[in-house]
């Protein structure tokens, strides 16, 4: 499957892409762009169909701020051909969950055409939309081919680049989690994923310098590793490997402003800066001896059932409903389960304390961020403190997922900045 996906990086972009589609069966061509990435690289695309004599239609959004959300759906299901059709998303994150979730869901196929190297959701399986409040990824489909062109990525706004950089830190903690989960939860772990995601993250970490510089270089760099972060995703099935503690602190903070009707936040950004946070929990955790551990083990008090519910209410009003399901396997820990888990961070303390001590330091992500431009501080991102406590505190309720925090409340401990 993963072998199927066509992709092209270079500077002769609409002519490849064109190509492609032409041999492909689908007859109409459905272009999804918002107003910005239609100026971009959308109108270029669209004339290089219209040369070759292809049908293509194209469905421009509109607004100050596209989301991915019911309003935005509806309109390209509403706008979009009944006859079978080929979507071709030309934009960057947002464009490509609303393109994959619609393609998906009228039964058509759909290629990608970044406009940014902004995030590393263009290959994935999962599209995360905002329904009814709630933030949540819903499974859908890969893309058959991803166009990536060079000459619109290097000129791409520097937010963006920053923002695609910090969603490939985030991977950081973001593989940490996973071991951990793995180490302690007994859920599965996929060396060969693990391995390529490191590798995106290597490159990217190798080539700040030149992504900073937004050299071709740098920026074939940033988007090989958010496409190669995507294949991970894919190979492991679901998005485990490239989203942990940090992305569901962002998620927190993209749903809480979004209830408060305020501007959103980058998701690299957020996920960036959230990666600092969690280093943080990691560096912590990490400084513990084996006695300071089975002092917090023995002390340690699984909370209710009742207690961690209204602790979700409390956080999340009525959307926290949705969560409570979710969250299952955590609530009902029973005191035998507990202890096992317990002995479980005993038993493999070695190899957890080297996952721990595999997190570089808060100052050195902080470090790598800036060397990009990337926004490392909670006022840049215009986020008040009470929100960063309380993204830590209960940003793991969204997810099922083990993370670092998880662990902490093993141990009885809290999130601390
Ligand atoms: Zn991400």
């Amino acid at each position: 499957m993963i072998e199927n996906i066509h992709t092209y990086i270079g500077t002769n972009t609409t002519t490849e892409l064109v190509q492609f589609c032409a041999k492909q069966p689908e007859t109409i061509f459905t272009l999804i762009a918002d107003e910005n990435t239609y100026g971009v690289l959308g109108r270029q695309v669209e004339d290089a169909f219209k040369q070759a004599q292809m049908d293509v239609r194209s469905i421009v959004l509109r607004g100050e701020e596209v989301v991915a959300d019911e309003k935005y759906l509806m309109q390209v299901f509403i706008k979009a051909a009944y006859e079978p059709q080929l979507f071709i998303a030309v934009g960057s994150g947002t464009i490509t969950d609303i393109t994959r979730y619609t393609s998906y869901r009228s039964g058509n196929r759909f290629v990608s055409v970044p406009t940014a190297p902004s995030v590393d959701g263009f290959i994935s399986l999962g599209a995360p939309l905002i329904v009814g409040g709630l933030k949540d990824t819903y499974p859908t489909h890969a893309p058959l081919a991803v166009f990536a062109d060079l000459t619109t990525l290097t000129n791409a706004p520097k937010a963006l680049i920053a923002a695609g950089f910090g969603d490939i830190i985030g991977k950081i903690t973001s593989l940490a989690d996973w071991k951990l989960e793995n180490l302690i939860w007994g859920d599965p772990f996929d060396e060969a994923v693990e391995g390529r995601v490191r590798k995106a993250l290597q490159q990217c970490i190798d080539s700040a310098d030149a992504i900073a510089a937004r050299s071709p270089e740098g920026i074939r760099s940033l988007i090989e590793a958010l496409l190669q972060s995507g294949i991970g995703m894919l190979e492991f099935g679901n998005s485990r490997p490239a989203s942990g503690a940090e992305h569901h602190c962002s998620h927190y903070w993209e749903m809480k402003l979004l209830e408060e009707d305020r501007p959103a936040i980058l998701h690299g950004a957020k996920v960036g800066f959230a990666t600092i946070l969690v280093a943080q929990q990691y560096a912590r955790l990490g400084s513990m001896t084996r006695e300071d551990l089975m002092d917090a083990l023995e002390g340690a008090e699984w909370p209710s059932r009742d207690t961690q519910i209204a602790e979700i209410q409390q956080a999340y009003g009525t959307v926290g409903d949705e969560l409570i399901p979710m969250q299952q396997p955590f609530l009902d820990l029973t005191p035998d389960q507990y202890d096992q888990v317990k002995q479980r961070v005993l038993q493999n303390w070695d190899a957890i304390r080297q996952t721990l001590e595999s997190v570089p330091s808060p100052d050195e992500v902080k470090r790598l961020l800036q060397s990009v431009g990337g926004p490392t501080d909670r006022q840049t991102l215009g986020l008040e403190a009470e929100k960063v406590q309380a993204a830590l505190h209960y940003g793991h309720y969204l997810r099922r997922r083990f993370t670092v925090i998880k662990l902490l409340k093993i141990l009885g401990m809290q999130p601390e900045l």
